[in-house]
């Protein structure tokens, strides 16, 4: 029982009982027997929604109550605010909570007055690397979510960043939550924990596959599932409406989500009482109001029908008025892409997994999902206290199919979770910030402390690591990142600063190529082309029919870029150019004050993305420019005029007036079209034709004038100049 834990802050226990939770669940409570709530390290695997995040809130609050400090790694960033709002439950029982977010370049020293930190993996490495003094006083930490150490472009991150903070503090507390996987054994043994493992669920969970009219469910029995004309999903979205159930359909691919959400609202508009169409009319309103892109457009439209579509493409305000409506039983159906799956707290009377396969780049074609993947999918299936039970449903298409889904799926247990820490880029970025940050001051020492990472615990391939290691030692050497003297490793100046800057140091490599390469005034598309070459980029697509006219632009503007341009008879290295030049015509379109609607429909991307590949490159430009100053060059100027330019979206001549808050790229281009050109016209302005800019908004307007510093920034009784519509007023 939660009363019978010492050490938890006065008032808990009596706050876990207003929430429902009286007995711990069976895995909780071999956590508990287990000592997660006396400091002990605990590895839990346990399926989704069995209540593990219990299991991590007693760790870190007992580990506060007895003068610790906690640190709760999340594996996604839309994920931290989450958790965040949860665990501010406790403030009032005198626990400060803090959430890490925002650059890759802070030492965040204001985290040394919480008690429970939330930050994503990332995050926290890069603390580590800008020396965060606090971090020594961690009592705590858990890793979400810890399976995800088998991604390729994530899990080396959480495996380098547990391994820093076990060497920094011998007795930290590792509470490592896992989805159930194959091999927990070993994850376990890598953090010196003990394993609870189970498959407890909290409400039952039956898997099936769909075959024509038949529901095929995995305890032998049978459904019919009535289908006219319908496709299966559409079927079997209805057949849970008749039941008063909402359902929950993984796609794979957002595009297929959309076209997903607008056939499912046909079927659940007929399932809308009026006091739901209008609220659902309402929260499609705030979702066009949040942002004014064809992605919301669709997906208001789809919600008005009580239908929704969730991907990485969509803006957090639309994600989380989805969620919501959802959670409130008003919007019946979401197709969605798997991140919904990896995470978000969204569970549904039945789960349909219509696409068990997914396009894969690096294959060049259809792969289907891992195991572990539609597991965490099924998941999601019922919720505990509203359903009387989950279901999680496959779709076949032929009966070989329906054997092979059962087979593959349903009956399969999950696969092993595998260290990617031994891949070059991984360990390019990983052996110079270890080294950087005084983690290992030999080769003797990298390499020991290369043995407290899961790769160690799992190769039986002696030698892979060391050869790795001495490559990337060789790479980091020739760049000038770090020195080597007989065995002793030393981070040079410029090494120290790119480990700081967060950056790969290959992309650090072709950075300072092109600035060195280029005179005092490379131009915006220069270095947007620059920046969008580098690993920490991730590519765009070409579309058939880009090939053509991206090589028209790149003779057109050669002069423009830095460093040499492939030839076009070097297939791959070109093909990766031209890929980079689409990505720096979509920032360069963005930095011109292109809509963002046009762009969305000309790029093939949703607003998300646009948003992803700013941000992105406001990051590195940023980096360019500190990289400038440490090698003494004179282009940085120019590069922060640059970054200025994608970070507001607008022109050169708007920089001065997209800086000041509430303004942005739209509001600067009208200020100035009025003829107020910059920070000092919009002090002195005539009140009306501030107003008529602003069109007629006299609430913006005063705002606005506030932040730019006007002594009377009052708008009463000022007439806007110029037409005002209605609907704008
Ligand atoms: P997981 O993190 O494993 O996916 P959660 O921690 O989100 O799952 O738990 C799912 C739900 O179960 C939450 O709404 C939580 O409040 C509830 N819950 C957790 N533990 C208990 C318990 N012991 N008794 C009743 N409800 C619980």
């Amino acid at each position: 029982e939660i009363g019978d834990i010492p050490d938890l802050p006065e008032g808990v226990p009596e706050h876990f009982r207003e929430q429902g939770i009286e007995e711990l669940y069976p895995p909780q409570g071999e956590a508990v027997e287990a000592g997660v709530a006396e400091g002990e390290s605990v590895v839990a695997s346990v399926p989704t929604a069995s209540g593990k995040t219990l299991v991590a809130e007693l760790a870190m609050l007992t580990s506060v109550a007895r003068g610790g400090k906690a640190l709760y790694i999340v594996p996604l960033r839309a994920l931290a605010s989450e958790k965040k709002a949860e665990f501010e439950e406790f403030e009032q029982y005198g626990v400060d909570v803090g959430v890490s977010t925002g650059n890759y370049d802070s030492d965040g020293d204001w985290l040394a007055q919480k008690d429970i930190i939330v930050a994503t993996s990332e995050k926290v490495d890069s603390l580590v690397r800008n020396g965060a003094q606090w971090v020594d006083d961690l009592t705590c930490v858990v890793a979400d979510e810890v399976h995800l150490v088998d991604s390729k472009n994530r899990g080396p991150t959480l495996e380098v960043t547990l391994a820093k903070l076990r060497k920094i503090n011998h007795d930290l507390q590792t509470v490592a939550l896992s989805a159930t996987v194959g091999n927990a054994d070993e994850i376990a043994e890598w953090l010196d924990a003990t394993l609870v493992d189970s498959t407890w669920r909290p409400i039952d969970l039956q898997k099936g596959v769909l075959y024509g009219q038949a529901l095929h469910l995995d305890d032998g029995s049978k459904k019919q599932i009535s289908r006219g004309n319908e496709k299966a999903t559409a079927a079997l979205v209805e057949d849970t409406l008749t039941d008063d159930g909402s359902s929950l359909v993984f796609v794979n691919s957002r595009r297929n989500a959309e076209a997903a959400a607008r056939r499912l609202g046909d079927v659940t508009r007929d399932y809308l009482t009026p006091e739901e169409q209008t609220e659902l009319r309402d929260i499609a309103d705030r979702i066009r109001d949040a942002s004014d892109t064809q992605t919301s457009d669709d997906l208001a439209d789809a919600v008005e029908k009580g239908s929704a579509f969730h991907h990485a493409g969509l803006s957090s305000e639309s994600r989380e008025l989805v969620e919501d409506a959802f959670r409130d039983r008003l919007v019946k159906v979401i197709s969605a892409t798997p991140t919904l799956a990896a995470g978000v707290n969204t569970p549904s009377r039945r789960v349909i997994v219509r696409d068990w396969r997914r396009y894969d780049g690096d294959v060049g074609g259809m792969k289907p999902l891992d195991v572990l993947e539609v597991h965490q999918m099924f998941g999601r299936a019922g919720r505990p206290g509203l359903d009387p039970y989950g279901e999680a449903v496959l779709i076949a298409n032929s009966h070989d199919e329906l054997d092979e889904l059962f087979d593959r799926y349903v009956w399969a247990d999950p696969e092993p979770v595998r260290s990617k820490l031994a891949a070059e880029p991984a360990l390019r970025t990983h052996i110079l910030a270890t080294v950087a940050s005084g983690f290992a001051d030999s080769e003797d020492e990298l390499v020991s402390f290369l043995e407290r990472t899961l790769y160690a615990t799992q190769t039986d391939e002696t030698g892979r690591l060391e050869t790795v290691t001495q490559n990337v030692l060789e790479y980091l050497e020739r760049n000038e990142f770090l020195e080597r003297d007989e065995g002793n490793l030393r981070a040079t100046g410029l090494g120290h600063r790119v480990s700081q800057l967060y950056i790969d140091p290959m992309s650090a490599a072709e950075i300072i190529d092109g600035l060195r390469s280029a005179d005092d005034r490379p131009t915006a598309m220069g270095l947007y082309h620059l920046v969008s070459r580098t690993p920490d980029m991730y590519e765009l697509y070409l579309r058939s029919g880009d090939r053509e006219e991206l090589t028209e632009l790149a003779y057109e503007r050669e002069s423009e870029f830095l460093g040499s341009m492939p030839s076009e008879f070097e297939d791959n290295a070109f093909e990766d150019w031209l890929s980079a030049l689409k990505t720096a015509r979509l920032l360069e379109d963005w930095a011109s004050e292109r809509d963002e609607d046009d762009m969305a429909e000309e790029y093939g991307v949703g607003p998300g993305d646009i948003r992803g590949k700013v941000e992105t490159a406001e990051w590195l430009l940023n980096a360019a420019e500190r990289l400038a100053g440490e090698l003494g060059l004179d282009s940085g100027p120019a590069v922060r005029e640059a970054k200025k330019r994608v970070e507001y979206g607008v022109a050169e001549e708007l920089l001065d007036l997209a800086g000041v808050r509430n303004v942005g790229r739209k509001r600067a281009r009208r200020l100035y079209d009025a003829g107020i050109e910059n920070r000092s016209d919009l002090r002195e302005a005539d009140k009306s034709v501030v107003l008529g800019a602003l069109r007629g908004r006299r609430k913006t307007a005063e705002t606005i004038l506030e932040n730019v510093g006007r002594k009377d920034p009052d708008m009463e009784g000022v007439e806007a100049d110029g037409e005002v519509s209605v609907a704008d007023a």
